[in-house]
């Protein structure tokens, strides 16, 4: 089905919007009102009404969304038939909290893979997901793998990097907090938990509630 354009800050919000219908869904409800989805996934409601525009779900006046025409967008937008093979390289503290939680509330990422120079961790499964050399990084990849996650040292970040640019990762989840240079083909997300814990503390400081 051929999907409208929609901003990318629209598009950001989709996941969130649709953790929460499907919830609604299957707890049986027919309709649900901007208000109500204001409340629960913390967007205003104004901004919610935009973004479902672009969607064309028309909420009526005191009836609100169809909970269930939300579902079926939803599903055909982001579970696309096909998996989107996740990769996550560094086997660390935080790459193994990673692979233990494996994103199992998303249907079509899973991370299938893990890569390590770690000698000790080599061989080994976590939550059923083998843990490679980086040196057959290459060789185990295949097309349908798009995303990696980097999990490792900042200082190996970059280098890294630049070898899975020359596969067809074409998305990175960079949790390092080394600003990486990418080609143009490759799309970065940065998230930095340390700056996330501080700019947070800043705000509580400077701004409270
Ligand atoms: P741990 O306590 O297991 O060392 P950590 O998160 O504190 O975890 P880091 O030093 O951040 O450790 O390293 C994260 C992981 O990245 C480690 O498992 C390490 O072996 C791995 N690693 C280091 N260099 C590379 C590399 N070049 N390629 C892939 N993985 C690497």
């Amino acid at each position: 089905m051929e999907q409208p354009k929609i901003p990318q800050a629209t598009a950001k919000r989709l996941p969130l919007y649709y953790r929460f219908i499907k919830n609604l869904s299957l707890s049986g409800k027919q309709r649900v009102s901007s208000a109500e989805l204001s409340e629960a996934v913390k967007v205003d409601s104004a901004t919610i009404r935009r973004d479902f525009s672009y969607f064309g779900a028309l909420g009526k006046k005191g009836y609100g969304y169809n909970v269930n025409y939300l579902l079926s967008f939803f599903s055909q937008t982001l579970d696309q038939d096909d998996v989107i093979g996740v990769i996550l390289i560094g086997v660390g503290n935080l790459g193994t909290a990673f692979l233990n939680y494996n994103f199992t509330k998303n249907n079509n990422t899973r991370i299938q893979m893990a890569f390590d120079v770690d000698t000790g961790k080599i061989g080994s499964t976590i939550a059923d997901i083998p843990v490679y050399h980086l040196d057959e990084l290459e060789e185990r990849l295949t097309d349908d793998i798009k995303v990696a996650i980097l999990t490792v040292p900042s200082h190996v970040a970059q280098s890294v990097t630049d070898r899975l640019a020359k596969t067809a990762i074409e998305g990175i989840l960079n949790f390092t907090p080394a600003r990486i240079d990418v080609p143009e083909h490759i799309r970065i997300h940065h998230i930095d938990l340390a700056v996330e814990l501080q700019t947070l503390v800043y705000f509580l400081k400077h701004y409270p509630k």
